[in-house]
């Protein structure tokens, strides 16, 4: 991706090296998760545990904040980049339907994090919380994607937070909020169903942000749509949106689930248009 030079957001907040205090270690969720993954990918659950990182027990408080100055990394510029394009593109799709985007904040974290949808560890991923408008993000995921999911590149990390913005698109649109009422008034396999389609519409809204990036400022460069293609079809969001301490969003482990995620993702990135995104209205999502 061409993103040095460009625009970085103001709307990122470095929590790195805070640590929350206390020994909260993995929460139920993540051990539930763990053993998921491990089963998906084949790897001894025993070997995952050991890449989670262990919560610091120093005693450590919010206030630590003061200690550790906010970084300029060369990550944390692209992440900024990344979401001021995602802001870019939203506040002129918004504009178009006459409605005002409400920029999100970007919270990255390592080892745990807490916000008005509970307590997270980084075994979660990185996640949208409803509950404070914000996305949370912990750098290492970025690690993961490449050495555990096989999905390099920094296309396919700006698809991963491209994501988590449409989440925030599908919330401003009340979209998040009528799929929740209708989920309350339906048995397990329709609001897994429900889910799904939420998630695709997502990278579908993923897809838009890379269309618009591309066109209004040549951001992606040869092999940069494979990349994101590729983390589509890597992860699930069964492996990213596990929270501890929130809500659970059940997910539907179906095997079209990849290649949907692939084609929606697609279907955002060629045409650019959010209204090519009704992931509800095209009969089942699964195949
Ligand atoms: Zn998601």
């Amino acid at each position: 991706m061409r993103w040095r030079g460009r625009r970085q957001s103001t709307n990122v907040e470095d929590r790195r090296g805070l640590s929350l205090g206390g020994g909260a270690g993995l929460g139920c969720g993540g051990l539930v998760l763990l053993l998921i993954i491990s089963f998906i990918t084949g790897i001894n659950p025993l070997e995952l545990l050991n890449q989670v990182p262990e919560t610091q027990t120093g005693g450590h408080t919010e206030t630590d904040r003061t200690a550790t100055p906010e970084q300029n990394d060369e990550m944390s510029q692209f992440v900024r980049v990344v979401l001021a394009s995602t802001e870019d593109t939203w506040n002129e799709i918004f504009q178009d339907m006459g409605r005002r985007y409400e920029q999100p904040r970007l919270v990255l974290f390592s080892d745990s994090v807490s916000s008005a949808c509970g307590f997270s560890s980084s075994a979660v991923g990185p996640f949208y919380c409803p509950g404070d408008n914000q996305v949370y993000l912990d750098l290492s995921f970025f690690r993961q994607l490449d050495r555990r999911f096989g999905a390099p590149g920094d296309f396919a990390q700006a698809y991963v937070i491209a994501h988590e913005i449409g989440h925030h698109v599908q919330n401003l649109l009340g979209i998040s909020d009528q799929v929740h009422a209708r989920q309350q008034q339906s048995g397990q396999a329709e609001a897994n169903e429900l889910s799904v389609r939420l998630e695709l519409q997502a990278d579908c809204l993923a897809g838009v942000w890379g269309n618009h990036a591309n066109r209004t400022s040549q951001m992606l460069e040869t092999g940069d749509v494979e990349e994101g293609l590729n983390a589509a079809a890597a992860i699930g969001d069964d492996t990213l949106q596990q929270r501890t301490g929130g809500h659970v969003v059940p997910e539907s482990w179906t095997h079209g689930s990849s290649s949907m995620r692939v084609e929606w993702f697609r279907r955002g990135l060629q045409s650019g248009n959010p209204s090519g995104c009704d992931t509800f209205g095209t009969g089942r999502v699964s195949d």
